[in-house]
């Protein structure tokens, strides 16, 4: 396995060199990322597969539990809002009869936009992981709009999230998605 080590907290570099001395801890750190990030890509090829939305997933978990796993709604929903991270917060929140996940960690298929990225820190949620970059997304012909949230301004980025996108064995996976789904879903 890759013993590189693509865990990004902002603003804060050390946690690399950290996270590079408990090589067996950052393995099974790994296993379990990959195995939450696979869910919320099986969610993507779920949703347009029974024709809901977008091919995007989200998975919140709580300790190592799944307490919802979503996909894009849009379609289904006729809400142009309800992509798979904002649908995943109100399901969770639902569940746990509670507004703030500060416990709980998403797992994204594609990289947020604005908005869920928007929902995520509302949400208080402590940690992101998501699969494919967002051009992956734009070039089937999405929005470049959510390119802009983790790479735009510092606005976005707030000291209490550690967010970590995949490496590129599980981001290849995840940005596969785009190329499978993209004759069966029809852009709106
Ligand atoms: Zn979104």
């Amino acid at each position: 396995m890759d013993d590189t080590v693509d865990v990004k907290v902002l603003d804060n570099e050390n946690t690399i060199s950290v996270a590079s001395t408990f090589a067996g801890h950052h393995e099974e750190i790994q296993d379990r990322d990959h195995s939450f990030l696979q869910k919320a890509v099986e969610e993507a090829y779920d949703g347009v597969n029974c024709g809901h939305g977008g091919p995007f997933g989200a998975v919140v978990v709580l300790k190592d539990e799944i307490v919802v796993s979503c996909h894009n709604m849009v379609l289904e929903y006729t809400d142009p809002t309800a992509h798979a991270e904002v649908t995943a917060i109100r399901e969770a929140c639902k569940k746990l009869g509670r507004i703030e996940l500060s416990d709980c960690e998403m797992y994204a298929s594609c990289e947020p936009c604005p908005m869920c990225f928007g929902a995520i820190h509302l949400s208080r949620i402590k940690r992101l992981v998501y699969g494919a970059q967002a051009e992956a997304a734009i070039a089937i012909g999405f929005d470049d709009f959510i390119a802009d949230a983790i790479r735009g301004t510092s606005h976005y980025q707030k000291p209490n999230l550690e967010i970590k996108r995949a490496d590129g064995n599980v981001a290849a996976i995840a940005e596969k998605v785009f190329k499978d789904t993209q004759a069966k879903f029809q852009m709106y």
